[in-house]
């Protein structure tokens, strides 16, 4: 369980404050779905680098399961990042001179790969679609299926968290409406929690939770 507690955020860009976030609170609870949805530059993806202690509230709490990230060490912060959280970005933050299985296992490489990982991650691929593209370099790929592997690798380490930012967003509708299914199949069979910045609402459902940023805040619908 998520719990935001009257959180504000402040952007400094040279002299000048720009509050962005201004009292934000709200709970998302294990296993939700749940989409961030506003204007663009509403703080949007603000609100989601905070989420993944990428970043720090200006005031306001956090707290994952009950404990509040602010009082995190920098290694608890890092630990939490690694291990707990997977990161899909709509740059896709891909290597150009490695094929898809690697740019999959990039983050294991400090730790060595052994040939297990290196499995997993050729069934992951497999499992997004990609089984023929395993050997394919990024420019060899399309924009979906380079976000595919982008999502293979965030799915890599079993994040009980996925935060999203706009992963559709260069994306074509079938390529996008793809994306979502993977987002879906990943809270259903993993129980992760997924959260999603997005602009486009034609695939929220009934029971998804869909949080509003306008002003600053959370819109109450
Ligand atoms: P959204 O994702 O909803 O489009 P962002 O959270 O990216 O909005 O940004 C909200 C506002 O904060 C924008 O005006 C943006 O220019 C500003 N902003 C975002 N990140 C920074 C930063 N690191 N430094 C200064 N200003 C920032
Ligand atoms: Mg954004």
């Amino acid at each position: 369980m998520i719990q935001v507690d009257k959180v504000t955020k402040t952007h400094r860009r040279g002299e000048t404050e720009i509050p962005v976030l201004r009292g934000v609170s709200c709970e998302i609870p294990d296993g939700a779905f749940a989409y961030i949805i506003g204007p663009s530059g509403s703080g949007k993806s603000t609100l989601l680098y905070l989420l993944g202690a990428l970043d720090r509230p200006t005031t306001g709490t956090i707290r994952i399961d009950g404990a509040l990230t602010g009082e995190w060490s920098a290694e608890r912060q890092d630990r939490f990042r690694r291990h707990d959280v997977g990161f899909i970005f709509q740059s896709f933050n891909l290597l150009e001179n490695l094929t898809a299985v690697d740019n999959v296992l990039v983050p294991e490489i400090p730790r060595g790969i052994p040939p297990e990982r290196r499995n997993e991650a050729e069934r992951l691929l497999r499992e997004l679609g990609l089984g023929d593209r395993l050997d394919h370099r990024p420019s060899q790929l399309s924009g979906g299926e380079q976000q595919r592997v982008a999502i293979a690798r965030a799915l890599l380490k079993r994040p009980r968290l996925v935060l999203a930012d706009e992963p559709t967003g260069e994306l074509d509708s079938e390529n996008g409406s793809r994306i979502f299914e993977d987002l879906r199949r990943l809270q259903a069979d993993q129980g992760a929690t997924v959260v999603v910045v997005t602009h486009d609402q034609r695939y929220i459902r009934d029971r998804d939770l869909v949080l509003t940023i306008r002003d600053g805040v959370i819109a109450r619908d």
